[in-house]
């Protein structure tokens, strides 16, 4: 038997021990960016709430009345008696918001993840990956039986090599579509050429860039102005950008037709409670009416990016609303945080394994219901926090 003890206290040497806040209140209802943290008020600039959707009295509302007709469970798996009519309406708003045949939806991006790729690959093939796709997909693959192979970070050409180099069939070539920990995007059309040429699916992972790119908020595809025959498997998530919870597949009938058959992570589930599929469904409408919380998110991120690079903070060159800060060393990035927390904010230090070894930072994330003047303090407060680490690492 392993000693946890000693894991758990080489994590904490080594500054890698995660330590979860609770957060016990929201502060002032007008300004929803503000939580209460060990009886602090800290502004949130670590939530992926991109369009400030997540406490919108209209999500609530939904949650509410159909919790009065539904319960608040579904009781069953879809497919003994728990797919209930807030999920049928939702599959289909959401194969209409994106534009194909069918949707499908999951209690967990984590499980959709899994469910397409143990679905689409196995044993005698490969899955593709980008070196820094999210976790489920990376387990899925694993998962799957399949032959895993990562490929250099956004490199379509590194993926065209591996799958033209002697091997077993390719099932599939996954990626996010806009890289969780990196706010980058994922060379889409480069890879849909390469993944038609060798007649692997491509699997894209938007959720983060669903609702928050593109110009209906269609996400990276929309972005990149690809279609279903692109890229036929699309997963989304609804805890992000929609300030829901849950995720789905969408793409074609038979896609889906297949994954009810065949996926164990939807197959032996709760389904997802209709109440949570009703408040999505009211943050779809939302995020379709009200383009102005896309386009005011891009405007803070801009506002964030040119004071951050006036100011001397170290940043990326990420064009989304997740602004990485590296600061490489998991204590420079721990303490960043601390100094960020005193002064008001919470942006919480991202560390290896989530990010690869010498790649800790604080990842700032952006949403519509911040103001100008939180964006500027945290610019600020920024600068000084990170100053010490700059003089330590030139
Ligand atoms: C958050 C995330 C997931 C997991 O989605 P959940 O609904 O939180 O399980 C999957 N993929 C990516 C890229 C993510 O950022």
């Amino acid at each position: 038997m392993r000693s946890l003890g000693e894991e758990l206290a080489r994590l904490e040497q080594a500054q890698l021990r995660r330590r979860r806040l609770t957060v016990e209140s929201f502060v002032s209802a007008g300004n929803r960016a503000r939580l209460r943290v060990a009886g602090r008020e800290l502004v949130d600039f670590s939530s992926n709430d991109y369009l400030g959707l997540a406490r919108h009295p209209a999500l609530a509302q939904a949650m509410a009345a159909s919790a009065a007709v539904a319960g608040a469970g579904s009781a069953a798996s879809h497919l003994v008696s728990g797919h209930g009519f807030e999920h049928e309406k939702l599959e289909e708003e959401l194969a209409a918001f994106t534009g194909r045949e069918q949707a499908l939806l999951f209690t967990s991006g984590y499980a959709a993840n899994l469910a397409v790729m143990t679905s689409l690959a196995g044993r005698g093939e490969r899955a593709l990956l980008d070196r820094l796709s999210h976790a489920s997909l990376i387990d899925g693959a694993r998962l799957s039986g399949a032959q895993v192979k990562r490929y250099v970070h956004g490199d379509a050409e590194a993926a065209q090599r591996m799958l033209a180099a002697d091997g077993e069939a390719a099932a599939i070539l996954a990626t996010d579509g806009v890289f969780s920990m990196d706010g980058d995007l994922a060379p889409l059309p480069r890879l849909a050429r390469v993944a038609a040429a060798h007649g692997a699916w491509l699997v894209v992972d938007d959720a983060h860039g669903l609702g928050v790119l593109g110009a209906t908020g269609g996400g990276s595809l929309e972005h990149f102005g690809l279609d279903a025959r692109a890229a036929p498997v699309l997963v989304g998530t609804l805890g992000k950008a929609f300030g829901s919870f849950g995720a789905f597949v969408a793409g074609d009938s038979q896609l889906v037709e297949f994954l009810i058959q065949k996926a164990r992570s939807y197959i032996y589930t709760t389904a997802l409670p209709q109440p949570v599929a009703a408040a999505t469904r009211a943050a779809l409408a939302l995020a379709r009416a009200e383009g102005w919380r896309r386009a005011r998110v891009h405007e803070l991120t801009a506002r964030f990016r040119a004071g951050a690079l006036a100011a001397g903070v170290p940043l990326t060159d990420s064009p989304t609303p997740i602004q990485p800060v590296p600061l490489r060393s998991a204590a420079a990035a721990v303490a960043a945080q601390a100094r960020l927390e005193a002064a008001g904010f919470l942006v919480v230090a991202i560390r290896p394994p989530t990010v690869p070894p010498g790649g800790a930072r604080l990842r700032v994330t952006l949403c519509a219901t911040h103001t100008e003047a939180q964006v500027d303090a945290l610019v600020e407060q920024l600068a000084l926090a990170c100053a010490p680490t700059r003089e330590v690492h030139p």
